[in-house]
């Protein structure tokens, strides 16, 4: 078990506090979403539990433990992160990149172990992409290059996996792909924090969903209890149609409208 919180933490940038006395625990073994408004401080508050960036004040746990006062290559034995943005690294195999992921594990000069290669194999079998192991990543479509991200953070054998908008730049079908392997991945006991644009997604596939709005908490729950036309009228500004689906009983937002006077 790994557990990660947060404990009153304010978060941002020279000139900007962004994030304002959040307090939360990530629950562990589930899928969360957050969510919120463009500028609400979703990536901060990503960067700041992955320890990209530190807090002006409050802290980061992992397991009671202040994240900052752990060692780079033990925090990333315990967090992999993806940002939205992930340098393509030209002329390297997808092989060679998902061994990237080794990385924390890694004693100088002794090369990749056989716990290493077996790691390496499995993320690779599980995101789906042994035949396009010798592919470089730029001869790759969009959905299968996230895969690669994904094998990545999956090699580097963390507890928890943390990815920013991994969904966005990909058509329907390969969103889907994307969100049934982390439903996958989850079940396999790892904790996944994601951020979500698409709110019907982050219903069904979020057992834990987390809203900011201008740097501040303003709900968190299962998405039974947040996405109601109030709380989301409250987090977007929208007024949303809300059902329960047929399907699953979760969340469904039918159709939804700005706020008119
Ligand atoms: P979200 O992910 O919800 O869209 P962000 O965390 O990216 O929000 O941004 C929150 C605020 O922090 C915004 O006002 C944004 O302009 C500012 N911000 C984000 N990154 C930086 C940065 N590198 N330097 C300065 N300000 C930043």
């Amino acid at each position: 078990m790994t557990k990660l919180a947060t404990n009153s933490i304010y978060c941002g940038y020279e000139k900007q506090i962004v994030l304002k006395d959040i307090s939360l625990e990530i629950p562990d073994k589930k899928i969360t979403s957050m969510i919120g408004p463009n500028g609400s401080g979703k990536t901060t508050l990503l960067k700041t539990l992955a320890r990209i960036l530190l807090p002006e004040n409050g802290s980061v746990h992992i397991n009671g433990e202040d994240i900052n006062t752990l060692n780079t290559k033990s925090v990333a034995k315990k967090i992999a992160s993806l940002s939205q943005k992930n340098n393509v690294i030209n002329g390297l195999s997808v092989a060679e990149i998902v061994a990237y992921g080794r990385f924390p594990y890694q004693k100088s000069f002794a090369g990749l172990q056989k716990e290493d290669h077996e790691l390496i194999q499995w993320a690779l079998e599980v995101t789906g992409l042994l035949e396009l192991k010798q592919r470089t990543l730029n001869t790759l479509s969009g959905g299968q290059q996230q895969r690669v991200w994904i094998a990545m953070a999956l090699a580097q054998d963390t507890d928890i996996l943390i990815l920013d908008e991994p969904i966005s730049s990909l058509d329907p079908a390969h969103q889907l792909e994307i969100l049934y392997l982390l439903e996958d991945i989850n079940r396999q006991g790892k904790t996944i924090l994601m951020t979500i644009h698409d709110l019907n997604h982050a219903a069904q596939f979020s057992d834990y969903i987390i809203g900011l709005k201008q740097g501040q908490l303003i709900l968190k729950g299962e998405p039974q209890e947040v996405f109601t036309a109030e709380r989301l009228l409250e987090l977007f500004d929208i007024q949303p149609e809300v059902v329960l689906s047929k399907k699953n009983q979760k969340p469904f937002i039918l159709s939804y409208d700005l706020v008119r006077s």
